[in-house]
């Protein structure tokens, strides 16, 4: 069982036992108190090239009696912090709205146990993709739902569908995307979406800076127009070892992005009727260099900083984190070319 932990750390502890979810965790999302429960199920059907999160989970789906195990486990691991917790966030490594990983009736099983425990929960926040979000299964969340706000969470990624097809080999049509997204306005959902920070690894920082703002205004224009409230997710690009985009990249000097370039773009778009959070875990799937703490800046202070803006909104810790980062002494670069010097994009 992981640790619980109030503050999100960058890391977390996740189990490798069947009859435990794989991650169990209290901390402070935005401004809630968040139970966040990471079932293990059968693993997600999709291969997307930077993410190897479906080997933590099962090839085949496991009893009700498993999940039901794993449930009722979270819950009583942070029984004392139930009076507290006022939003919950389901997943599974996946999408838990897939059928196939998570049927319905022990999702309605877990709702209705949920409302019992949780008595001061407001939200529930739902990661699945698009296609899995359709008017029938809307309806039957909502249903499920009743008494709590529902936020579909939902990875784009990018704006640009090559780089969401072709790099990260995410499957997903924009179409699609847009479909969940009205959707989650006329069920007056609201949604959280991830988008990553230098989706393409090819890119220099110029490149990803305008790919991530030309992605977050999309969004925001489609939030605007469906009347969805909407959290924005930056993820600053990891290579998950033993995935296709690592072997992709091969041995190249992979120049992950910098938190600093996290902050350029925070700035740049940020927009006080949206809600932010800097995605700061790298989820224990890649090793430290290519993630943003092998990155030039990088300093654990500006990592506490930007954890205090995503629950505060305050822009004051943006500001105290990039005055962390520009203050870290310069290192011997010299064996650090560009991204990916000597290697082509492949198509
Ligand atoms: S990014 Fe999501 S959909 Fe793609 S493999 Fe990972 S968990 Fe599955």
């Amino acid at each position: 069982m992981g640790a619980i932990q109030l503050f999100q750390p960058t890391e977390f502890e996740y189990s490798d036992d069947i009859r435990l979810p794989l991650l169990t965790m209290v901390r402070r999302f935005l401004h809630w108190t968040d139970l966040l429960v990471i079932l293990r199920t059968k693993r997600c059907r999709y291969h997307c090239s930077f993410c190897t999160l479906p080997s933590r989970s099962l090839p085949n789906s496991p009893s009700h009696e498993i999940l039901w195990e794993q449930w009722s486990s979270s819950l009583k691991a942070c029984q004392d912090w139930l009076p507290q917790i006022d939003s919950i966030s389901l997943g599974n490594e996946g999408s838990v709205l897939d059928r196939a990983t998570l049927d319905s009736e022990i999702f309605k099983k877990i709702i209705e146990s949920l409302k019992d425990s949780c008595r001061n929960a407001k939200r529930i926040a739902l990661e699945t993709r698009p296609e899995f979000v359709s008017i029938d299964e809307c309806k039957f969340v909502s249903q499920t739902c009743q008494g709590l706000n529902v936020d579909l969470t939902i990875g784009l990624e990018t704006i640009d569908d090559h780089i969401r097809e072709k790099i990260l080999g995410k499957s997903m049509t924009r179409k699609s995307f847009e479909e969940a997204f009205s959707l989650a306005g006329q069920f007056d959902f609201s949604s959280t979406i991830y988008v990553v920070v230098k989706s393409n690894p090819f890119h220099d920082n110029n490149e990803a800076f305008e790919e991530a703002i030309a992605t977050v205004e999309w969004v925001k224009a489609l939030a605007n127009f469906y009347k969805v409230k909407l959290i924005l997710r930056l993820n600053p690009l990891y290579i998950p070892r033993d995935s296709k985009l690592a072997v992709k990249l091969g041995t190249a000097m992979y120049k992950p992005p910098s938190l600093l370039l996290v902050i350029d773009v925070l700035e740049k778009v940020y927009d006080p009727t949206v809600k932010w959070f800097v995605g700061l875990s790298t989820e224990g799937l890649a090793d430290r260099e290519l993630t943003y703490k092998g990155a030039y800046p990088y300093s654990p202070d500006a990592v506490r900083a930007l954890a205090q803006f995503s629950i505060s909104q305050d822009l004051s810790w943006v500001t105290k984190a990039r005055n962390i980062l520009e203050s870290v002494p310069a290192r011997e670069v010299s064996s650090v070319k560009s991204a990916c010097n000597g290697y082509q994009e492949q198509q």
